[in-house]
Formats: structure tokens, sequence, C-alpha cells
């Protein structure tokens, strides 16, 4: 399981400057969570960390290696979207192993890693049906199935409950942290939930229009926000 640490990262799209200069220490196996405003950033984050979007300026290090001009697929990382889209022409099992297949790993191999994945999201039942036969809930168990099977050192979800409804959420949200003890994984989920936020993480990092604003641990900021703008994303009366 890896760390990962950002210094002076920056993303400019054309003349507009989104990420203006993040310096951020992750620890191998931790959950960290970040909140902030629609358009402050987070999800240009991820996909930097991910190597979906080039990083303009500053350094990534992921186990303590730089991995800025790194392809995406040899970073050790999976991600979780919001919008899961599965190929609706296979079968759970399939869309599962999809990734492997691709990478050319062995059958008996995708066949064992499919079906631990499997096991952990309680898939079993499911593996021979399509997604157009499965609830939201379980499609987005399978999203999350996919990318355990790629037995990544750190998982990236970038909003991957705001889909489904409330009680799904909570079932989710339940899973996902049983999933994180078990595999021991390092995880950065981004949410505009504060329950899940505050539930979740180890550390939650509040961004605000490009910067880091505040970094804590969830009771930490609830108990001491370093002004308004981090009281009102945590939910704290101040
Ligand atoms: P969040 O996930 O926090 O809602 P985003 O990271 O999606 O925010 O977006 C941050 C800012 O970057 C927004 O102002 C958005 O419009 C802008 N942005 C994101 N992607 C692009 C792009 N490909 N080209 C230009 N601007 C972008
Ligand atoms: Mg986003």
């Amino acid at each position: 399981m890896s760390s990962v640490k950002l210094r002076g990262v920056r993303k400019i799209f054309g003349s507009l400057e989104v990420i203006k200069g993040v310096d951020l220490d992750i620890d191998a196996k931790e959950f960290v969570v970040f909140v902030g405003p629609s358009g402050c950033g987070k999800s240009t984050l991820l996909r930097m960390i991910a190597g979906l979007e080039p990083i303009s300026k500053g350094d990534l290090e992921i186990g303590g290696k730089r991995m800025n001009d790194v392809d995406p697929s040899q970073r050790g990382i999976a991600m979780v979207f919001q919008t899961y889209a599965l190929y609706p022409h296979m079968t759970v099992r399939e869309n599962m192993g999809f990734a492997l297949r691709f990478a050319r790993v062995p059958k008996e191999q995708i066949a064992r890693q499919v079906d631990a994945a499997a096991r952990i999201l309680a898939l079993g039942p499911l593996m021979d049906r399509y997604p157009k036969e499965l609830s939201g809930g379980q499609r987005q168990r399978v999203a999350i199935g996919r990318a355990i099977v790629r037995n990544p050192e750190v998982f990236l979800f970038d909003e991957p409950l705001s889909n489904l409804d409330a009680e799904l959420r909570v079932h989710m949200r339940i899973e996902i942290a049983r999933l994180h003890k078990e595999l021991q994984t390092t995880i950065i989920y981004v949410t505009h939930d504060q329950v899940e936020a505050m539930t979740l993480a180890d550390k939650i990092v509040v961004l605000r229009d490009g910067l880091v604003e505040q970094v804590g641990r969830p009771l930490d900021l609830y108990d001491d926000p370093a002004n308004q703008f981090v009281a009102g994303f945590i939910g704290s009366p101040k």
C-alpha cells in the first residue's frame, strides 16, 4: 500500500488556474476524504493523481516514486467514478475481468482475482447477470469490484455514491468502510456529503478554489475549524 505526496501541484487549463499549489501528505493505508464546493478542483486533483490529466506544475509521488510522467496503468491506482459505465454486453464477471484480460493476465489468475473481489462485495449471485438486470446499488458494487480486481495500492473514489438513493448510500458507506479495513489500501475519496466525510475519513482535506483550506482528523476539524468556511463544510456550529 502506497503513500501519496503532492508538492506545489498546479493545474492550468489555458489561462485558467484551477489548482493553485497543493501540498499534501497521505500515509499508506490512510482513508482521506476531499470535500469542498462544486468547482473547487476535487475531481481535477484526483484525475492528476490517477494520471488522467497531466500536472501543470509541481510533483506527485506515489509510494515514494515520482509519478508525474508515469502512465496511468503503471501507477498502482484504480479509480471509481460517480457514473459507473459498465459494459452493457458483458456479464458482471466479464466486466470485472475485462481490465485484466486487456492486460493479458493469465485466465486462471483473472478467475482467482475476480472471485476474490466478488466474495468481498458479496457479488456471487450476480456474476452471470448483465448490467441492465442490476439495481443502481448493485451496479455500483460491480464498479467497485472492477477496481478491486486490479489489486490497487491506491483507490480513488470520485463521489461514488451521489447517484444512489439515501438508504443505499448508507449501506454502501458501510460497505466501503469495511472494504478499507479488509483490503488495507490507501483511499482518496471525494464527496460533498458531510456524514460520509465524518464517518469514513481518517483525515479530511477541505478544498476551496484550488487550494487546501484545512487538513485534519474529522473531530479536530469539527471542534476547531480554521474559519467559517470550514465550519460550514464540516457542519460544526461556529
Ligand atoms: P469539482 O470536482 O470540485 O467540482 P473540478 O475539478 O471538476 O471541480 O473543476 C475545477 C475547475 O476546473 C472548474 O472551474 C472547472 O470548470 C474547471 N475544469 C475542469 N476540467 C476542465 C477542462 N478540461 N478544461 C477547462 N476547465 C476545466
Ligand atoms: Mg467533481
